[in-house]
């Protein structure tokens, strides 16, 4: 991992009048360069594969300017390119997953957010022992696949945005379902609840609103992810008589829908956010910026958290234009403008060191 004391020294000499927002090409880039550009920073869109003239389509969002990568090695190597030009990278997820975790720690670019989160969050282990710790309510897990009484989600390790999951509701379900080449998995009890990723922002400097720590929590927005085919798959008759003709069920995350929750549990909401953070300081320094708890809610009013991800999700997309919580904090404002307005305002009380790692 690259040490803070090397990020800080590539800051001090960055000139802060003339910062630039970078991110990879693809996930919440439209967003993120969106908020900048209103922020008032240069944009960068950094392309190791991904096509850009979709940007032409939506020209308040396309980066000033473009710079091209062979590949993620490439992208490390030219690094010095990039602080030449007094560049803050913004992670999101599909740039962290492209990149792999040895890569984006040992990236010497001032990266927006506490990198050192990463490894509290890759491994479900230790991310459930973060969480547990500050009191939030998980999925239980089942140790042993003979004990499946009740409905559970076997997840392979290393599986994202629902691929590579199955529903199993008794051992011999799971034995049909299991993929032995595959490596380990998890075995979690299937919560039957109604899902809400909640988008919050967590900003060590800013010192009025809903105070936590030496800084202030922000809820931002919310969605529930539209996934394929599970949503869709009532259409077709009972899961059992589609079994029978090789159809299961998946959890492919193909888009975002907004959503609101009821106003009684906002306060709840807002515990479990303020939690997650104080532990997070105790554990590994802080959560800074964006994260998102994703959750069920139960018939009993219940919250089961059973991820978390610690940088800007693709659920903030629907509100580039705001939503109806940051509408509460600044008319209009998306995530990708909170944090390029955390830049700004960390540039402008001399405290970059707070918010970049
Ligand atoms: P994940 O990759 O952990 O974000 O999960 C992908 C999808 O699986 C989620 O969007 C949910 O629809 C579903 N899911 C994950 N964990 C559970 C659970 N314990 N109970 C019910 N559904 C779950």
């Amino acid at each position: 991992m690259v040490p803070r004391k090397r990020i800080n020294e590539i800051v001090k000499d960055y000139d802060p009048e003339d910062i630039t927002i970078a991110t990879l090409c693809s996930h919440t880039s439209l967003q993120l360069f969106n908020g900048a550009k209103k922020e008032g920073f240069k944009t960068l869109g950094l392309a190791v594969n991904q096509k850009t003239r979709f940007y032409d389509a939506f020209p308040l969002s396309k980066p000033d300017e473009f710079m091209r990568f062979d590949s993620y090695d490439d992208f490390v190597d030219r690094a010095s390119e990039l602080t030449d030009r007094n560049v803050i990278i913004i992670p999101h997820g599909s740039f962290v997953e492209y990149m792999g975790t040895k890569r984006f720690e040992a990236m010497e670019v001032p990266t927006f957010g506490n990198r050192s989160v990463l490894r509290w969050e890759e491994d479900r282990d230790i991310q459930r022992s973060w969480l547990e710790s500050a009191g939030i309510q998980m999925p239980k897990r089942i140790a042993d696949a003979k004990d499946i009484k009740e409905p559970v989600l076997v997840k392979y390790n290393g599986a994202k945005g629902g691929r590579g999951f199955f529903i199993a509701k008794d051992y011999m379900e799971f034995k049909m379902g299991i993929d032995l080449s595959q490596e380990s998995y998890t075995i979690q009890e299937y919560v039957l609840g109604t899902r809400y990723y909640l988008h919050y922002f967590y900003s060590p400097i800013r010192k009025s609103g809903y105070r936590v720590g030496e800084g202030a929590l922000e809820l931002l927005s919310m969605d529930r992810r539209d996934e394929s085919n599970i949503d869709e798959l009532y259409k077709l008759g009972s899961t059992e008589e589609l079994k029978k003709h090789g159809m299961f069920p998946s959890l492919v995350v193909t888009g975002n829908i907004p959503i609101v929750i009821r106003e009684s549990l906002l306060s709840q909401v807002l515990e479990m956010g303020e939690n997650v953070i104080q532990k997070s300081y105790e554990l590994f320094g802080g959560l800074i910026g964006p994260f998102c708890l994703e959750t069920i809610v139960t018939d009993k009013l219940e919250f089961k958290v059973f991820e978390i991800s610690c940088r800007i999700v693709a659920g903030t997309n629907p509100y580039i234009s705001g939503s109806p919580y940051s509408d509460m904090i600044q008319p209009g404002m998306s995530t990708g403008q909170r944090i390029a307005k955390e830049i700004k305002d960390a540039r402008d009380m001399n405290m970059l060191d707070y918010v970049l790692s």
